[in-house]
């Protein structure tokens, strides 16, 4: 546990009190934000009205608004930070040190930028949460701006207001990864505070999800979570399609680096090509998740299919009439067998079979790698599936203490990187539902 006395900043503690302060929560119930709109729509500034008559909207499209590509979340975060102490939440900013982006070589890092946070909160009026919802407050890169439009058919005689209005598109960079877990977590709190104030439930929003997890690394040890636990449920959100996710895959990352002499292409005896000398190790990885694991292949299992391998970047050479020196691959496994050390040896074992051992092409290790995680999915009435990608909850683990952990989220993971990143508003809305059973299924739990 690392100690945290000199970077942890308590912006504010306000004083405990009993019930719940009229004020918390400013927002109307949905079913007035409703009445007085048109059954069709003709403009822009129709489905503008939809956002600004919800505050789950609007909290949303305000956070989607602020770009956050990981290594730049301080904007949002105070943002964020703001919006829970007007609710009279008790919020932590909580400081990563510069030191914490040198592990990422994929970090927006600004030696002179804003200083990156995580924020933990909960109701002022708690003691200690017991049940905490969580989520990243980073996205990947490039920033896609916010915009709203509707299906094509929804604009008809035939769709009712409340179809064209659950069917309005959110589309933009963050819009469902995982700024709609933000939005939904944060609304599904404080809709349940209102039902039951002294609910013990905590948010924590972290930075640097999509490219360390630096910032729930940092949070992991800190003594914001002490051993044992406090904790007896932890709620992840990222994109899953309103499922229960029972288990994620795990994870390596390595390079594979080639060194090699130059020469004339004319005279390429007189050197050794890298990207030569790389290449079968290449091939024989990229289709290594399909070779059954007697035959020297990636193990995988039942509950999360086959492993897969993707060469996601490659270097080598430096012009057509030129030996290569050097070729070099960046490799992700998705992993989906417990034993890491298995896949590690699997991968060596076939670079060393496909060049002839040759001691100029190497592995190597990024991170030791991740072993698939396990999830609860015991409330019923979800959707269970499991998922292909990974999540913050490599690194928040409870090795002591019974603590729940659960994985769910609006959105879909096929849109979450991509240029037509959306969600629409049926979703979202639909979300601060799933987390507030999950949230009253942990109550009862406890
Ligand atoms: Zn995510």
């Amino acid at each position: 546990m690392k100690l945290l006395s000199s970077i942890l900043s308590t912006v504010v503690l306000a004083p405990v009190a009993r019930s719940l302060p009229e004020d918390a929560f400013p927002q109307q119930p949905l079913s007035e934000q409703t009445t007085g709109l048109a059954n069709t729509i003709s403009s822009q500034r129709d489905l503008e009205k939809v956002i600004d008559a919800s505050p789950l909207l609007s909290f949303h499209r305000d956070i989607v608004q602020i770009e956050s590509i990981s290594g730049n979340e301080a904007a949002v975060g105070d943002y964020i930070v703001q919006f829970l102490q007007e609710r009279r939440f008790a919020v932590t900013k909580q400081f990563l040190p510069r030191e914490a982006d040198k592990g990422s070589d994929d970090a927006v890092t600004a030696e002179n930028g804003p200083q990156r946070f995580n924020i933990y909160a909960y109701p002022s009026w708690i003691s200690e949460p017991k049940i905490l919802l969580t989520s990243h407050v980073d996205t990947v890169p490039p920033f896609l701006p916010y915009s709203l439009s509707l299906p094509d058919d929804a604009n008809g005689n035939s769709s009712s207001s409340s179809t064209w209005r659950e069917r309005i598109r959110i589309a933009g960079r963050g819009t469902v990864d995982a700024k709609a877990s933000v939005a939904a977590q944060v609304f599904a709190v404080l809709e349940h505070l209102e039902v039951d104030p002294m609910a013990p439930l905590g948010l924590l929003f972290v930075v640097g999800e999509e490219v360390s997890g630096e910032g729930m690394r940092w949070f992991a040890d800190s003594d914001l979570n002490p051993t044992p636990p406090r904790l007896h449920t932890v709620i992840f959100g990222e994109p899953t399609e309103h499922a229960l996710v029972a288990g994620h895959k795990g994870s390596l990352s390595l390079t594979v680096r080639a060194r090699g002499k130059a020469a004339h292409s004319g005279y390429p005896w007189l050197g050794k090509s890298a990207v030569s000398a790389i290449l079968p190790a290449l091939a024989r990885l990229d289709r290594l998740g399909d070779i059954p694991v007697d035959d020297g292949g990636l193990p995988g299992s039942k509950k999360l299919g086959k492993s897969t391998v993707n060469i996601g970047r490659m270097e080598g050479g430096v012009a057509g009439n030129v030996v290569p020196v050097s070729a070099s691959a960046k490799l992700i496994v998705r992993l989906a067998h417990p034993d890491v050390e298995l896949a590690r040896q699997r991968i060596e074992e076939a670079v060393r079979e496909t060049t002839g051992g040759d001691p100029d092409v190497e592995v190597e290790w990024n991170l030791y790698g991740n072993a698939p995680i396990e999830f609860d999915a015991d409330v019923p009435g979800f959707n269970v599936t499991t998922v292909n990608y990974a999540t913050d909850a490599f690194y928040l683990r409870f090795p002591t203490g019974n603590v729940k952990r659960y994985l769910y989220g609006p959105g879909s993971i096929f849109v979450a990187h991509g240029a037509d990143e959306a969600i629409t508003v049926g979703d979202l809305e639909r979300a601060v539902e799933g987390y507030r059973r999950l949230i009253e299924a942990a109550d009862r739990h406890a």
